[in-house]
């Protein structure tokens, strides 16, 4: 059920996550299983499923959650080379359904990735 997953549980505070950064809009927190040295997730407060659940009004959502990846890049040291992952749907990795933004940083990365 989309209202019991985890990040919904931490939007609405009922379980902790070490949370950088919250507004109207969104929320970051350190992802608990950090696959960089900085590791964090950005979620939008508002329920999309996944990237191919976008609509048309989300699109100054999707920019926010950009503006806010790069000013905590900037914010925790990794504005020199950082990047921004989003897997949409298990074929491509995702396993919480509520859309998110990875921002990875302090060691480099290879191309293409896995
Ligand atoms: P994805 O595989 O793209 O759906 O990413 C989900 C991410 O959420 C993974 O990197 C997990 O490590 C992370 N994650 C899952 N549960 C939590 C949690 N309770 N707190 C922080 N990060 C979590």
């Amino acid at each position: 059920m989309l209202s019991d997953n985890i990040f919904l549980k931490i939007l609405e505070k009922k379980i902790p996550a070490r949370i950088l950064y919250e507004d109207e809009h969104c929320i970051a927190f350190h992802d608990n299983n950090p696959q960089a040295p900085v590791h964090v997730l950005i979620i939008p407060r508002k329920v999309i499923p996944t990237h191919a659940d976008i609509q048309a009004e989300d699109r100054e959502l999707l920019g926010h959650l950009h503006w806010v990846a790069a000013q905590l890049a900037e914010k925790l040291g990794i504005g020199d080379g950082y990047r921004l992952v989003l897997n949409c749907k298990e074929r491509a990795g995702q396993t919480v359904p509520h859309l998110h933004l990875h921002l990875l940083g302090g060691r480099n990365f290879a191309w293409p990735p896995g």
